[in-house]
């Protein structure tokens, strides 16, 4: 695990604090969570010196210097992506600052709150599996019971002025408080983030950014039934890369995969909000045309059949060209989808017979027209 967090190449970033994927997510917003405490903790700890220097409480100021030079060291771990070996220190800097100013100042001082932050942290952490987590996690709630036990009837060895401890105390009180909600708030955003980024992985075709092929289906399902409904058209365009097994072998599967982003681009940019574009699968592309027949979409085939014909994708060996086959469907009263794309599909492989870069509408629609 240690490794993994040290070496995942999403957690080398050239800048530290970029997103990153959601296999990483929890990790990156952990670290990120790690050195917004270690700022926080650091400056809260020169307060306390300040305090207990001017309070005479002498031993516990000594200790409120290596807890500064303790987060210090936290944040530059953090920023070079130590991030186990940080959270330990942590860990280790509020167990040890509390148990010894609880010994010092008295339980009254609130300092033990500090342990209460560390079990659900640890719990919420990308950092290994819950069985790992579990020892440290009932370790920490035994340890804070047994501070509790031992050093809450205990006399504390520095007196501090009444109005002293108070005010330490509801100082701890309102840090432990501000620091869960913000706890809270940060693994709120996790989960929302997530959940946003699973269901844009599951909808959208990593290469070009598209609808992929099950998201497509999904809203061809939802605009079927409306046009069932109200009767208003209802248009399938299926289109396909010519010879573009070619361009992978002239110019390489990258200067491919650019090419296909560039039409997708192209696809997306030409049709109208209203309608869908998708990645049916390798160089193939559906656009779904809600409320349009096919006269209609064959004129938007046609324009974009022009616009990919023009497209110059910059290449090693200079601008590439492509030219794309359309074949376009239109839903029929009551026929299932998969029978209408299949029906563009057949008008698509026509197209391809009739010598490639043209639009072909399906024979049907051809007849209906007529
Ligand atoms: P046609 O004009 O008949 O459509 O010929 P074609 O060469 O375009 O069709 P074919 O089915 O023979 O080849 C399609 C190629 O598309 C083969 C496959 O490796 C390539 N391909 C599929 N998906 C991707 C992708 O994501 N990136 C790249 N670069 N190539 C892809
Ligand atoms: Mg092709
Ligand atoms: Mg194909």
């Amino acid at each position: 695990m240690t490794q993994a967090m040290n070496s995942s190449p999403a957690l080398l970033h050239a800048d530290p604090l970029a997103p990153v994927a959601l296999g990483d997510n929890n990790a990156a917003l952990f670290r990120k969570l790690l050195l917004g405490v270690s700022v926080m903790a650091g400056l809260t700890h020169l307060c306390f010196l300040l305090l207990f220097y001017n309070s005479g409480v002498t031993q516990l100021a000594i200790i409120n210097v290596g807890s500064i030079l303790c987060y210090a060291l936290t944040f530059s771990l953090l920023w070079h992506h130590h991030v186990i070996q940080a959270w330990m220190l942590i860990i280790l800097e509020v167990v040890g600052h509390a148990v010894l100013a609880v010994y010092f100042v008295g339980w009254e001082s609130g300092f033990h709150l500090y342990i209460m932050l560390a079990p659900p942290v640890m719990m919420f952490s990308s950092l290994g599996n819950w069985r790992g987590k579990a020892p440290l996690v009932l370790g920490l709630a035994a340890l804070y019971v047994g501070l509790d036990f031992f050093l809450r009837p205990a006399t504390p060895i520095s007196a501090l002025a009444p109005s002293v401890l108070n005010g330490l105390y509801y100082f701890n009180l309102i840090t432990v408080l501000g620091m869960q909600i913000f706890l809270a708030g940060m693994y709120y955003r996790l989960v929302v983030q997530s959940e946003q980024q699973l269901r844009e992985m599951a909808t959208t075709d990593p290469l070009t950014r598209l609808r992929n092929r099950r998201s497509v289906l999904d809203t061809s399902t939802c605009e079927a039934a409306k046009q069932r409904r109200d009767g208003r058209p209802l248009s399938f365009i299926l289109c396909d890369v010519d010879h573009f097994k070619t361009v992978n072998d002239t110019h390489g599967h990258e200067a491919g995969d650019e090419v296909l982003k560039a039409v997708a681009k192209i696809l997306r940019s030409g049709v109208r909000e209203v309608d869908h574009a998708a990645r049916w699968g390798g160089e193939e592309f559906l656009l779904l045309l809600p409320e349009t027949a096919s006269p209609g979409a064959e004129m938007v085939a046609n324009r974009l059949r022009e616009a990919i014909a023009e497209l110059r994708v910059p290449g090693k060996d200079g601008p590439l060209t492509v030219t794309m086959t359309f074949g376009i469907s239109s839903l029929h009263l009551n026929e299932p989808i998969d029978q209408a794309i299949a029906r563009a599909d057949k008008a698509l492989y026509q197209g391809k017979h009739g010598g490639r870069n043209r639009v072909e509408l399906a024979t049907e629609d051809v007849l209906l027209q007529a």
